[in-house]
């Protein structure tokens, strides 16, 4: 195993011995490429969406949020192109000797098959198309129940909601729709932790402009800026992230421009994190002639209708997960010791304080760490307290999961209203009156 791929493997230990995140239904022996979050994992996930929601959606006058339905009608997926051969599906290659699938435009996937059949040369047979929406059925009974896809990506929720948005909010050209949630695809080869999986989330804008050349050129700048700002908000290092435009041949055919954020992995270099994407009039020009509805805006100030063009903003907030803890392991040494440690930001670190009493047998210590967690509490939210263990073993515990501050009652704090408060990247210790913490920890 070479220094990379021990990187993965100590995040994905990390996270299972620290309760971020661990293999779905893992008593049953787990499912491939589904995965559970917990305590701390569902809170990092959680503060990294309410950055997006509070970036893209609720911070702007011109976007308004939404939450559609995880379970749509085949026509849906019909329309947008993903039940055909043209549209989203994946090109599979079949190995001749053990007839397993992997995706043919995954140079990774088919070295690793290779692999696997040291001693035979690997013969593949031509790609073949697969359809990766998982579909599902709904009604009372076998013989009425209809077929129906769970979502492949949140996307379409958004297009087939356009009117429903103009006729409540009345929206003035240029605007957006924004949604986070689960999208399901039957990956063929789920791999490299939370990177592909069968079930993860997205958090989404679908920006409606008019139709000009112009103006998409406009925004679709404007929103390639936004999101590498945003994306670099969550604490990555510049030189970690780039930019890569999709060559004519990779986007899809009514795409007018597509670029991705990608981030810099140790599994597999090069990643996309992110998705700007030009679709045009695509996705309602096919919902208006699939659904029979007309989804034109009618422009007031030009007193012209119009089919709107679409910038996308597209990213998974798993991989997200999965990018920000590969940026903030670190491995370091301090006091003579070796220690792990995630340089989370603070906005987005699970656990913002953890609250210590020196000894753990002294009543009068534990008295006053309860109340100054209490007090704590009632200004920020995920404080913790912890009385487990010795102070250093406390220390290493919060590290791992990356609370930036915490604080420690000791028997000068009864005599002066002061504690200590340590910093987690460098060790340091300082006394503070404990009147003032609320304010240290304000985000
Ligand atoms: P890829 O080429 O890696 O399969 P994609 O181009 O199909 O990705 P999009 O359809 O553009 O991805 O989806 C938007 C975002 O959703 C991606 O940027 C990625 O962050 C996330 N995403 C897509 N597929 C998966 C998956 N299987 N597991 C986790 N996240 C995913």
């Amino acid at each position: 195993m070479n220094q990379k791929e021990e990187l993965m493997n100590k995040i994905v230990s990390l996270c299972k011995r620290r309760g971020f995140i661990f293999q779905g239904s893992e008593i049953y022996g787990g499912l491939s490429g589904i995965f559970d979050y917990g305590p701390y994992g569902v809170e990092l996930r959680h503060n990294i969406k309410q950055y997006f929601w509070k970036k893209f959606i609720s911070d702007r006058e011109d976007v308004y949020g939404m939450s559609a339905a995880i379970l749509m009608p085949a026509s849906v997926w019909d329309a947008s192109g993903h039940t055909s051969e043209a549209g989203l599906v994946d090109p599979l290659v079949e190995c001749k000797i053990c007839h397993e699938r992997v995706r043919a435009d995954q140079p990774e996937a088919i070295v690793e098959h290779e692999a696997k059949h040291k001693k035979e040369k690997v013969e593949w047979s031509e790609p073949k198309v697969f359809n990766l929406l998982v579909e599902t059925k709904l009604g009372a009974s076998e013989e009425t129940s209809k077929k129906v896809y769970l979502r492949g990506e949140v996307t379409q929720g958004v297009h087939v909601n356009f009117k429903n948005i103009l006729d409540s909010m009345h929206p003035k050209i240029p605007f957006g729709i924004g949604q986070i949630g689960k999208a399901f695809r039957n990956e063929i080869t789920p791999r490299d932790f939370l990177f592909r999986q069968r079930e993860f989330e997205q958090m989404e804008l679908q920006f409606y402009i008019k139709p000009e050349e112009s103006e998409g050129k406009k925004w679709f700048e404007y929103w390639k800026q936004f999101a590498w700002e945003w994306y670099l908000g969550l604490g990555f290092k510049e030189e970690n992230l780039r930019f890569r435009q999709h060559a004519e041949d990779e986007r899809a055919h009514y795409a007018k421009d597509a670029w991705d954020i990608e981030y810099n992995t140790p599994f597999a270099g090069w990643k996309e994190a992110w998705g700007i994407h030009h679709r045009a009039d695509w996705d309602l020009k096919r919902h208006s002639e699939y659904s029979n509805e007309d989804l034109s805006y009618f422009d007031e100030e030009s007193k012209s209708k119009f089919i709107p063009w679409d910038i996308e903003c597209s990213g998974g907030v798993d991989r997200a997960v999965l990018f920000v803890l590969l940026e903030a392991y670190t491995e370091d040494e301090m006091g003579g010791e070796k220690r792990v440690y995630l340089k989370l930001k603070p906005e987005i670190a699970p656990v913002k304080v953890a609250v210590f009493p020196l000894l753990k047998n002294k009543p009068e210590l534990v008295k006053k760490a309860r109340e100054v967690y209490e007090m704590i509490r009632k200004e920020i939210s995920m404080v913790t307290f912890d009385d487990n263990g010795n102070i250093g073993k406390r220390y290493r515990r919060q590290d791992e999961i990356g609370t930036p501050f915490c604080v420690t009652i000791d028997f000068q704090t009864l005599e002066d209203e002061t504690v200590t408060v340590r910093d987690r990247d460098t060790g340091e210790q300082k006394r503070i009156q404990i009147k003032e913490l609320a304010q240290l920890f304000q985000p």
